[in-house]
């Protein structure tokens, strides 16, 4: 018996001019007109979308937008308790409902999975597609009026006849529609984007803060060395004196080896200053330095100005005689140097230097070096100057 919609079928089967339903699901308002048989096809329910639509986890995911449903079908009136919040318009069929969701009508469509499979394939819908699961499935019986029982029983027995596999079939016959959990990649692509920002971002300020890192690294190495660097000459100057001597005299005594310390003194630099200006007298100090930088070179060798025109030279040593014979090529050095700093006169320059040697004595200290080498100074300057003069300090090597 033909129908233009479900909503008339359900009124023919009302009015007994419809005796029977193949497929139906059972209500409490239709038993009043209807006997079930036991279901016998297990429908999955599905809410379709059109293609670009996102996958929803919940039917409450679709918030206030429409949804169709068939009128009269038994789950709207399930879906209207459940989900009041849900917006479920009424479509007079199946095709309706579809043709509406495709022209954006509705936002979603409630149907079987069966139905849904069957009108995409035979309407060649490919703009539809599943976009989630309605957590109740279609319990589908057939259905007899309900003052025909013999009716019911011959069905009830035809349902109870059906073989496992049978039913299988059936259900695989329904069911060739897959539903394609499509996750909404947009949600992904904006996270991806941000973190890439992000990333980039903390990489770019990473690298400025190793920059700015080295570079505070770099003046603060800059900053230490000029601490200890005598400004005129580039030698060590007396705070390099002060940390270095100790060290060097504790590690001369740990290893007991040869410690020695020369004081160097240019001899009248008082005179230098007096006749060719302070100015040339700074020039000399620096040409004194180079000859110590050039004499004094080894791992060991440690320079520094101890305060005006005094030097000190401190070192560790395995012959005394080496020593002795470094300090006098210097000296000579100097003295051979003739400082032509000032308009082509050459300044003649000497030193006279007091050396205290020896290996350290467990008990010795540095500064009784540094006594013995000012006495050798003194000594050197009382026997005419632009000489060497050593003194003893420790054990001999
Ligand atoms: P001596 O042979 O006894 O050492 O005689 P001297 O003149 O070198 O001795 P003294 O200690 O009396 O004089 C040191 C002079 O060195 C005094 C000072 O003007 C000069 N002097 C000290 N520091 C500097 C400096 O940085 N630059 C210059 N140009 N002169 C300096
Ligand atoms: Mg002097
Ligand atoms: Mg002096």
């Amino acid at each position: 018996m033909p129908t233009d919609s479900w909503r008339e079928s359900i009124d023919a089967a009302r009015d007994r001019r419809c005796d029977m339903f193949p497929l139906a699901m059972e209500t409490p308002e239709r038993t009043s007109y209807m006997s079930f048989t036991t279901p016998y096809l297990e429908v999955p329910n599905v809410i379709m979308g059109r293609i670009e639509a996102p996958f929803i986890e919940r039917l409450s995911d679709m918030g206030d937008r429409p949804v169709g449903v068939v009128d009269g079908y038994a789950f709207a009136e399930l879906l209207k308790q459940r989900y009041p919040s849900l917006q479920l318009v009424p479509v007079g069929s199946e095709q309706e409902g579809l043709r509406q969701l495709q022209n954006g009508k509705l936002a979603g469509y409630i149907t079987t999975l069966a139905t849904a499979s069957y009108y995409m394939q035979s309407l060649g819908l490919a703009d539809l597609k599943v976009i989630g699961r309605v957590p109740a499935d279609w319990s589908l019986a057939i259905a007899t009026r309900n003052d025909e029982p013999i009716l019911h029983n011959i069905m009830q027995r035809l349902v109870s006849s059906l073989t496992r596999e049978e039913r299988e079939n059936l259900e695989s016959t329904w069911r060739n529609l897959r539903i394609e959990e499509r996750v909404d990649y947009t949600r992904f692509w904006q996270i991806l984007i941000a973190g890439l920002v992000i990333t980039a971002l903390l990489v770019y300020w990473n690298r400025k803060l190793g920059r700015l890192n080295r570079e505070l690294a770099e003046a603060n190495e800059a900053l230490s060395r000029l601490s200890v660097t005598d400004n005129l000459t580039q030698l060590g100057n007396r705070s390099y004196f002060d940390r270095e001597f100790p060290r060097s005299f504790q590690w001369c005594q740990r290893h007991k080896t040869g410690f020695a310390v020369a004081m160097v003194d240019a001899d009248h630099f008082k005179k230098i200053n007096d006749t060719w200006g302070h100015e040339a007298g700074d020039q000399c100090l620096q040409a004194l330095a180079d000859v110590m930088r050039e004499h004094f070179r080894r791992e060991t060798d440690r320079l520094s100005r101890f305060g005006g025109e005094e030097f000190i030279i401190f070192t560790s040593y395995e012959d005394a005689s080496d020593i002795m014979d470094r300090l006098e090529r210097f000296r000579t050095a100097v003295a051979n140097r003739q400082c032509d700093t000032c308009q082509g006169s050459p300044i003649e320059l000497t030193v006279s230097i007091g050396l205290a040697y020896g290996v350290p004595e467990p008990t010795g200290s540095p500064a009784e070096y540094l006594r013995q080498a000012d006495q050798a100074l003194y000594a050197a300057k009382g026997n005419g100057r632009n000489r060497l003069e050593a003194r003893q300090t420790g054990r001999k090597t």
